[in-house]
């Protein structure tokens, strides 16, 4: 099965539990609005000698549903994007939304190119082409669609955008949220570079809390002392690490494009994020023994296992040699549709990409939500909780006559990075809580549930809008 075939037959299998007539399934299940672009972009030889050569580029994003606007969903710069992977993305978007109750539809953009191979003036000539084609289609905006970062792109590709639609509308107010997952300085908000992986982490930790299902697994709850792997040291993956890391799991393996790294008594990932942050290789990280062969990590003896790189890693040739408990799909597709039953029969709790990784797209509404209301969040209330925390102390010290050095963290106010974490915080373990409980309720796996509810939700949007009698 390819990944959209994946992405269909998982929709399919939920679909058939949610009660709707098929018209109301036909109309989710199909991508809105697919477009391919093509173009040229001159590629510099030689500067002094002017000497330059073209490169043929193509580009899709595909809007997979607009029963609310605006559609979301991320850029891929990536050597294998093709028009069926933007299609599965689009798709696994619209009901990663409704999971979380982001009020958006799903979209999804991907670039045929390899970023590594390509020089940063050549990636900005790509990137603001590829954007002024979307917005000649007003494929692009605060109110119609709104992309944000995803393998292979990050926040500076997001301010070229961003830069890109104000040349087109310059007297548009609201443009910084035409696109998230920009620098502060552009707009963005804090919190959002790690809200991935922080959001891997929340439902992670959600997982491991419910004790009936980790008497199932044989495991004891919370995640002190878990033994974790993760396929893929990227935005996601490290973000992952450094947070379970924080919370006392054992990272004791990392899966990378060349190779892995590995420590059976867990790798200080602290220390690994300074040697990465020192530019010196993944691979010469002096705390871990180097892995040949980084696939193999993904069948390592451990409790967690996280993939947080491409789709497809745990497939039909695979799954039975997979050891871990839990998988918890941080990346998008990691598991395909026949490994997840394969998976499902031995027991094994999946976190579905859909809920997992929906920490991106939750901080992204934020970030708009910010941008179109043109203040930072926190900036109107903060003082104001400070000092009302600080009154009502004085006034029970006045009462009792005992005056009690506070610490400052008691009464300090919200600052944005703070409500962005809770709020992140409140969505993942809301989300987790009701997925989990569908899974109950109709006796499905995590991902059948997640689809159940998404579903649902989405068709309930149309029913309102009386699409169907
Ligand atoms: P990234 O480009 O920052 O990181 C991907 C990492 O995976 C890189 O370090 C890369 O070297 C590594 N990698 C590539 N091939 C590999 C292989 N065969 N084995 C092991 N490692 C390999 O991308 P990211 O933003 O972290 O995205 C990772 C996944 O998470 C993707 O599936 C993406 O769609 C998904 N995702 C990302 C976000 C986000 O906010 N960035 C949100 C939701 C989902």
């Amino acid at each position: 099965m390819s990944f959209l075939e994946s992405v269909l037959h998982n929709f399919n299998k939920a679909a058939a539990l949610t009660g709707l007539s098929e018209p109301q399934i036909a109309n989710i299940r199909k991508c809105a609005a697919v477009f391919r672009v093509k173009f040229p972009v001159r590629v510099n030889l030689n500067e002094k000698t002017g000497e330059y050569d073209t490169m043929i580029v193509e580009g899709f994003r595909v809007q997979h549903s607009h029963h609310r606007l605006p559609c979301k969903g991320g850029i891929r710069y990536s050597e294998h994007v093709d028009q069926e992977e933007v299609m599965a993305l689009a798709s696994l978007m619209t009901y990663k939304c409704a999971i979380v109750d982001v009020p958006f539809g799903g979209a999804k953009g991907g670039i045929k190119i390899n970023p590594r191979e390509l020089g940063v003036s050549q990636i900005e000539a790509i990137t603001r082409r590829y954007a002024s084609e979307l917005i000649k289609r007003n494929m692009l905006g605060p109110g119609m669609d709104v992309p944000a970062p995803d393998m292979g792109t990050g926040p500076r590709e997001m301010a070229w955008i961003k830069d890109t639609y104000e040349a087109f509308h310059p007297q548009d107010v609201n443009s910084l949220a035409c696109v998230t997952g920009k620098p502060i300085s552009q707009g963005g908000i804090r919190g959002r570079t790690e809200a991935t992986g922080l959001g891997v982490f929340f439902t992670v930790r959600e997982a491991v809390n419910y004790e009936e299902d980790m008497k199932a697994l044989g495991l004891t709850t919370g995640l002190k002392g878990k033994r974790v792997v993760i396929q893929g040291f990227g935005n996601v993956g490290s973000y992952s690490a450094k947070f379970m890391h924080e919370a006392g799991a054992k990272i004791i393996a990392i899966g990378e494009r060349d190779g892995g790294l590995y420590n059976k008594d867990g790798i200080d990932i602290t220390a690994l994020w300074n040697h990465i942050g020192e530019k010196k290789p993944f691979l010469s990280f002096p705390g871990a023994a180097v892995v040949k062969n980084p696939e193999s990590l993904l069948e390592e003896e451990c409790d967690i296992l996280v993939p947080a790189a491409l789709e497809n890693q745990i497939n039909a040739t695979n799954a039975l040699r997979i050891k871990a408990k839990i998988i918890a799909e941080a990346a998008n597709g990691p598991v395909t549709a026949t490994a997840d039953e394969m998976l499902e029969k031995r027991g094994i709790i999946v976190i579905p990409d859909i809920l997992c990784n929906a920490g991106g797209v939750t901080v992204s509404y934020f970030e708009w939500v910010k941008n179109l209301s043109h203040v930072r969040m926190g900036r109107l209330e903060r003082r104001y909780d400070q000092r009302s925390k600080e009154r009502l102390l004085e006034h029970f010290s006045n009462i009792t006559g005992r005056k009690e050095d506070v610490p400052a963290g008691v009464v300090s106010g919200a600052n944005e990075a703070d409500l962005v974490h809770s709020g992140l915080e409140d969505t993942m373990i809301e989300g987790y809580a009701n997925v989990r409980s569908v899974s109950k309720l109709k006796n499905c796996s995590m991902r059948t549930a997640a689809f159940v509810d998404a579903i649902r939700k989405v068709a309930r949007s149309y029913a309102e809008l009386g699409v169907f009698p």
